[in-house]
C-alpha cells in the first residue's frame, strides 16, 4: 500500500498533494459562486441571471 496521500478535488477530480493544495484549488477554481451566473457562450460572469440574460440578448443575439 502506498503512504502517499492524496487529495482529491470532488468536483472535478484533481488531484492535490496536500489538504492545503486542495483548499487553495478549491478557493481558485471553485470558490463559491452563489449566486453567479456564467455564459455559457463566452464565459462572461453575472451576478444575476437578469443581467446574464441582458448580455446574451445584446451579446449573443438572445
Ligand atoms: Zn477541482
Ligand atoms: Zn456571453
Amino acid at each position: 500500500m502506498s503512504s502517499v496521500t492524496s487529495y482529491i478535488c470532488p468536483t472535478c477530480g484533481a488531484n492535490l498533494p496536500s489538504e492545503e493544495g486542495l483548499a487553495g484549488h478549491t478557493a481558485n477554481a471553485h470558490r463559491a459562486e452563489r449566486g453567479v451566473y456564467t455564459c455559457p457562450k463566452c464565459g462572461a460572469k453575472f451576478g444575476e441571471l437578469i443581467a446574464l440574460k441582458r448580455h446574451a440578448a445584446q451579446a449573443h443575439g438572445g
